[in-house]
């Protein structure tokens, strides 16, 4: 009689075994509930004494981009961290509430890794996330998973939710809370869930005290009311977060790219020569990455005219290009700007005043005049004049850099000095990239 016993002790060893790796889930009656707020609505702190007062948190979907917008519509941050500090959970819902199976591939993840980041920079810690729209696929879900979330929710498709989790990144819940449905049907939910057990996750957006408009608000009343009825049978309410359990990983980041040019830094400022952009990226976890740019202006992450970089790039006249990298999981960093400046072209320069041979008297005040303009290389905007020099022979008489308004002309005051006879004066252009003209000479005399 006693090895059957030990037999069934075995098993039983076996099953508790089984519940304990389980998570805290199994360890609770066969169904448990999560109140999810989706969106970061305002109107959704109404909330928040009426969960205190029944000791249950919730998990709070927000989109970070939309906080503080819509005039009082979304909650702002400051209202955030308060409903964090009460201890729900803050879950990701993409940066600005975008269908993840409409974007491209790049700006989906962006949309949700660049959103956790935010998240994660104002010292919350999101860990589970909703696909806005309720809209997901394979693609989304590696999106969600990559960025490093534990789960994605969508909406709608089941009573409940087998546990332990079979496909975390496919969440489903029963249909969301609306105020045509009412408590009745919040209600309803829960006891479906009864013959199988399970995880049911009720989705709420507005909340409303009085006056109702629209299906997906519910009255504050209702929820009390649900939330009593929820306690009075003892149903457990948990957070998303802690009934899939689990470490984060670390986020995934995205590459960072940086330019060279012709082996050093690039400078800011002009250049006299072609030179050549030598774009090279890196990855905090390694992922292999490519890099794309345009030099048209164009958003290399979405531009037509982009192209994948593969060797340096040579630049001969002045190009802005505009460059960013993604690594394998496609995150992606900001795109980059970086503008080569090249002016290799002289610019002209011609001393009109005096006129040639004009016969000058020692000690009296004239004004020399230059004109002077500058030419880009290629067709490309020049550098501009940065300054004219007058000369007399080798002698410098002095310079302008502001030619008078809305002109070419520069000027200078001289007074005429120097030994009489013929002079040889000249006007010197510099343009901003440091290209050099001398004009033609002026012959003069100069008189006592
Ligand atoms: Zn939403």
């Amino acid at each position: 009689m006693s090895r059957p016993r030990v037999a069934l002790a075995t098993v039983a060893a076996i099953v508790l075994a089984g519940l304990a790796v389980s998570g805290p889930a199994r360890a609770v009656p066969s169904t448990v509930v999560s109140l999810a707020f989706d969106d970061g609505l305002a109107s959704q702190l109404a909330a928040l004494p009426v969960l205190s007062a029944h000791g249950m948190t919730g998990t709070f979907y927000v989109s970070s981009g939309l906080l503080g917008k819509g005039s009082g519509y979304y909650m702002t941050w400051d209202q955030l961290k308060a409903v964090a500090a009460a201890g729900h959970e803050i879950g990701g819902h993409t940066r600005l509430h975008s269908d993840l199976t409409a974007l491209p591939l790049e700006q989906a993840a962006g949309a949700v890794c660049d959103d956790r980041a935010e998240l994660e920079r104002h010292g919350l810690h999101p860990v589970s996330f909703a696909y806005p729209f309720a809209v997901a696929d394979t693609r989304a879900e590696d999106i969600v998973r990559t960025c490093g979330y534990l789960s994605g929710r969508t909406v709608g498709g089941t009573a409940a939710v087998a546990l332990p989790l079979a496909t975390p990144y496919l969440v489903q819940t029963p249909a969301p809370a609306s105020a045509t449905g009412g408590l009745a049907a919040l209600e309803a939910e829960v006891t479906a869930a009864q013959a199988t057990g399970g995880w049911v996750v009720l989705v709420f957006h507005g909340l409303c005290t009085t006056t109702c408009s629209g299906a997906s608000t519910t009255k504050v009343s209702t929820l009390k009311a649900f939330l009593d009825w929820l306690q009075a049978r003892g149903t457990p309410v948990q957070r998303v977060g802690d009934v899939v359990g689990g470490t984060a990983p670390a986020p995934n980041a995205a590459p960072t790219t940086t330019a060279t040019c012709d082996g050093a830094p690039c400078p800011s400022g002009w250049r006299r020569t072609a030179t050549t952009v030598a774009l090279a990226a890196t990855d905090p976890e390694g992922r292999p990455w490519l890099t794309y740019l345009t030099d048209d202006g164009s958003d290399p992450r979405t531009s037509v005219a982009r192209w994948q970089y593969q060797a340096p790039y040579p630049v001969t006249r002045t190009t802005t290009l505009r460059f960013y990298s993604r690594d394998q999981d496609y995150r992606g960093e900001r795109p980059r700007t970086l503008t080569v400046l090249i002016d290799g072209a002289r610019p002209a320069a011609w001393l009109t005043a005096p006129a040639p041979y004009a016969r000058l008297h020692r000690g009296s005040v004239i004004t020399l005049t230059a004109r002077a303009t500058d030419a880009g290389t290629g067709g490309a905007r020049p550098s501009g004049i940065a300054k004219v020099v007058f000369r007399d022979g080798s002698t410098v008489l002095g310079k302008d850099t502001t030619p008078v308004a809305g002109t070419a002309r520069y000027t200078l005051r001289w007074t005429v000095r120097g030994s009489t006879g013929t002079h040889r004066l000249t006007a010197v252009g510099y343009d901003r990239a440091g290209n050099v003209r001398t004009s033609t000479v002026v012959p003069v005399t100069i008189g006592s």
